[in-house]
């Protein structure tokens, strides 16, 4: 029975997500930048820690949402955090298959358990506690994190062992990044033969190329030139790397992931580490002469 959840990573999307953990379970905040954590226990309730450590120690279930999985690993696997039998760590962060089998064998050695859980549906999604969740993890682990994850998700999906969450998740991120840069491309150059972008997306969306680049993305962001920061394109690079090695290491053909990697690697050189995943278009812009209006 899960009372206690501990929550770790208050960055774009983890901090809405936290809310909903908030008003549901008695609850426990760590932030790298403590202010973060102080605001969000001022707004939201719960208690702020000082330490991960003091999070895992007063925990039934600790979720995390860090950048990589490298974070988890720094904060997670820790003798100090005192891990005992029967607590569950939950792995939000969008992570990669290899270390998230190793997390889990290590808490399993302590006797905890272990799921990969990263979401999808944004910013907007997590707002609203509508997120799409690929679980990856021992069936009975997947059905104890269950009552958390409903907190913030919509749609649970359990798609297999652990790591196979972060795997389902990269491929769907390698999709975005392809989604994104071929409706940017085939609409800047339908903008310099004079088409306007919402008469081609009138069009695409309601024909076979749609995506959610084309029906929400691209209308909302980039035509309006809003360009929002919701999710950093230094993550989708890093999800489509995830995407790249799993397929090769798969024996699957890699040539459009291999493609997609490239393209997200150039456009985070060229605008940095702070700029959205959309404003890769702003790339595809610059090179073109033209905007997308
Ligand atoms: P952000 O960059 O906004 O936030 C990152 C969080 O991790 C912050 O709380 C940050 O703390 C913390 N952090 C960063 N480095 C360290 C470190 N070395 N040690 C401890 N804490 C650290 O990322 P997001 O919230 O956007 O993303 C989190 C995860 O969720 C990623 O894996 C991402 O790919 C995934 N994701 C994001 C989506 C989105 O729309 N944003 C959508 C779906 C998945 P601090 O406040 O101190 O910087």
């Amino acid at each position: 029975m899960i009372a206690k959840v501990g929550f770790i990573g208050l960055g774009a999307i983890g901090r809405p997500m936290a809310k909903h953990v908030a008003g549901t379970f008695d609850a426990m905040v760590w932030n790298r930048t403590p202010e973060r954590a102080r605001s969000f226990v001022e707004e939201h309730g719960g208690k702020a820690a000082a330490t991960p450590e003091e999070v895992v120690r007063w925990a039934d279930a600790v979720v995390t949402c860090l950048p990589t999985s490298r974070e988890v690993r720094q904060l997670m696997e820790r003798d100090a955090c005192g891990w005992r039998s029967g607590q569950l760590l939950i792995d939000c962060t969008s992570g990669d298959p290899a270390s998230a089998r190793a997390t889990g064998a290590w808490l399993a050695e302590r006797g905890a358990g272990f799921v990969d859980a990263p979401v999808s549906g944004g910013v907007a999604g997590a707002e609203t506690g509508t997120l799409t969740i690929m679980v990856g993890g021992d069936p009975d682990w997947a059905v104890r994190a269950r009552p958390v994850l409903g907190t913030f998700g919509a749609k649970i999906v359990h798609v297999g062992p652990v790591g196979a969450g972060h795997a389902v998740k990269a491929v769907n991120q390698a999709l975005l990044a392809i989604n994104i840069f071929a409706a940017g491309e085939g609409l800047a150059a339908l903008a310099k033969l004079g088409v306007p972008a919402q008469s081609a997306l009138d069009v695409i969306n309601g024909s076979s190329g749609r995506s959610n680049v084309t029906e929400n993305l691209i209308p909302q962001r980039v035509v309006t030139r809003a360009w929002p920061r919701t999710f950093r394109l230094a993550l989708l690079d890093k999800d489509v790397g995830i995407a790249l090695d799993l397929v090769k290491e798969a024996g699957a053909p890699f040539e459009a992931t291999g493609l997609a990697k490239h393209l997200t690697e150039t456009a985070r050189g060229a605008l940095g580490e702070e700029a959205d995943h959309v404003e890769g278009i702003k790339v595809i812009e610059q090179r073109a002469g033209v905007e997308i209006r």
